[in-house]
């Protein structure tokens, strides 16, 4: 079943160097395993970019978007349509394959697909409406407008979690945009990312757009690679806060643009006035969803003390029910953990958990079974333990307890990132609180749906340690574009702003 997957997606090479690369001929770099984490198997082995190779890639790059940028934007988007109808087409066998290599439930892979497919389609509209203001000249017979230009070759770095959907919310705007997209994915995810460029390769054939899409299958080297080129002028990376100062430093120091998507510490608060059948199973999406594994995850439950106890315990009851298993079976809503050493820093969480006062009230094992399947943990803990403050990307939920509205807020925005929020509460004074500049602090802030799960017609990002990025709906396409003021002076005369005058005397 496999093989034909593989197959299906042009990637007949397994286990013998399945190509990272287009346009080269000759890849240099190391080898990249692409491993199943619900059996610890290997799937493919990748081919990495060497140096030349990574050369060859971005001077290719900056040779096609010469070209590219001219390219009416329209004339672009029906490109990306096409490439919205090819994934649309391989839906099924690419949400597979993000399955097999990120555990992900099959659900959620092919919803991942789905994600690429409607950034498409969002692009195709946005390709007619990359639109500038017109501003109010203060001077006679002057005419001022913003017009939107193409901005370069951009590096796209991707974390694992989401190994194809946040490539599509940057390639998909970013090619409308009239930019080339240098791509370097996750290296636990290259055998997607392989499957993905094979399509884009298809489609860029049938359009004379080859160079449009490039995929640099690397480790950090090849990050830091990109973060460095001044022929990138942005950087679009998501992953870690750690991995965001590094990059957001290193793009900094050549005065070039970052766009960061980083970690994520999300917080949903209960009230008395919530509706808690609803609540429960918001947060057990957004809490056991992804094996905790999204950077919206939901990792700090804030409940009214008066709920506390009664709500734990429905929360235990549901989540002994949650089958855990191999993620493309029918009916598992848990699958593995990434790899051991996510295994390993959940346990580690656990441990200094424990050690700062916290008690695990369910959950907070290894499963004894081949792959990095873990039990999906609850954790009393308190707001001022170090540990909560942290992002373990694992399914840990710590529980936590409020008085009043207020310091639930303090509690959801004590933390130094500021990515997702939510609130469960029928009052509209509650929510209307919380939505309020006094609320919450975060990119994203939600009244009675959980923390996960976003549409990609929202601008997508958080404040903070979080990095300050947007990306996906909204405006967030004027990221992968230079503004332009222009004023036209259709007059005889040449007045200056601001009633400046400079004239040079008669004789
Ligand atoms: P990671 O930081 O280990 O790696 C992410 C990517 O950055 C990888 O491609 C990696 O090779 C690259 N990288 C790492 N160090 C680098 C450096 N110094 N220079 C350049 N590139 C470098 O993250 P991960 O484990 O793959 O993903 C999980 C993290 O990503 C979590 O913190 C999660 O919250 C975050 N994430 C955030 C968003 C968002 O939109 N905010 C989305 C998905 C994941």
């Amino acid at each position: 079943m496999f093989t034909e997957v593989l197959q299906r997606l042009g990637l007949n090479a397994v286990n013998s160097g399945t190509r990272g690369l287009t346009s080269i001929d000759q890849p240099t770099g190391s080898r990249f395993a692409s491993v199943n984490p619900a059996t610890g198997t290997t799937l493919a082995t990748v081919v990495g970019t060497g140096e030349a190779d990574y050369e060859q890639i971005v001077a290719g790059a900056s040779r096609t978007f010469a070209t590219w940028r001219t390219w009416p934007a329209p004339r672009r988007g029906e490109v990306i349509r096409q490439l919205g109808q090819a994934l649309r087409q391989h839906k099924a066998d690419l949400g597979l394959l993000v399955t097999l290599e990120t555990g992900k439930i099959l659900s959620e892979g092919e919803g991942e697909v789905q994600e690429m497919i409607d950034m498409c389609d969002f692009a195709v509209g946005l390709s007619r409406q990359l639109h500038g203001l017109t501003i109010a000249s203060e001077r006679s017979a002057h005419r001022m407008f913003e017009q939107w230009h193409p901005l370069g070759p951009v590096g796209v770095i991707t974390a694992f979690n989401f190994p194809v959907a946040v490539w599509a919310w940057n390639a998909a705007l970013a090619a409308v945009c009239g930019d080339v997209i240098v791509w370097k994915p996750s290296p636990q995810t290259p055998l997607t990312a392989v499957a993905v460029q094979k399509i884009c390769d298809r489609v860029m054939a049938d359009n004379n757009c080859e160079g449009l899409f490039n995929l640099c299958v690397g480790d950090v080297s090849i990050g830091e690679r990109m973060a460095a080129d001044r022929r990138l002028p942005l950087i679009s990376a998501t992953g870690s806060c750690a991995m965001g100062c590094r990059v957001a430093a290193t793009v900094a120091g050549r005065l070039g643009r970052s766009l960061l998507e980083l970690g994520g510490n999300n917080a949903v608060i209960i009230t008395p006035q919530a509706n808690l059948d609803l609540a429960l199973r918001a947060v057990l999406f957004s809490a056991v969803g992804t094996v905790g594994q999204r950077c919206t995850t939901l990792r700090r439950l804030i409940v009214h003390e008066s709920l506390a106890d009664s709500f734990a315990t429905k929360l235990r009851q549901a989540y002994a029910s949650i089958l855990i298993g191999d993620p493309w079976q029918p009916g598992v809503l848990l699958g593995p953990l990434i790899n051991d050493r996510a295994v390993t820093q959940m346990l580690a969480a656990l441990d200094n958990a424990r050690q700062q006062g916290g008690e695990i009230l369910c959950g907070g094992r290894r499963l004894d079974r081949p792959g990095f399947f873990v039990e999906p943990t609850l954790v009393s803990a308190h707001a001022n333990m170090p540990i909560v403050r942290e992002e373990t990307f694992a399914p840990i939920l710590y529980l936590l307890t409020y008085r009043d509205l207020d310091e639930a807020i303090a509690i959801q925005n004590s933390v130094e990132q500021g990515l997702s929020s939510a609130i469960f509460t029928d009052s509209l004074t509650e929510a209307e609180t919380f939505l309020s500049a006094r609320g919450s602090d975060c990119g994203i802030a939600n009244v009675n749906i959980g923390t996960s799960g976003a549409e990609i017609g929202g601008a997508f990002g958080g404040e903070k340690d979080t990095g300050g990025g947007r990306e996906a709906g909204s405006d967030a396409w004027k990221a992968y574009m230079r503004r332009q003021t222009c004023t036209i002076n259709g007059g005889r005369e040449l007045p200056l702003a601001q009633g400046v005058r400079f004239e040079i005397p008669t004789t």
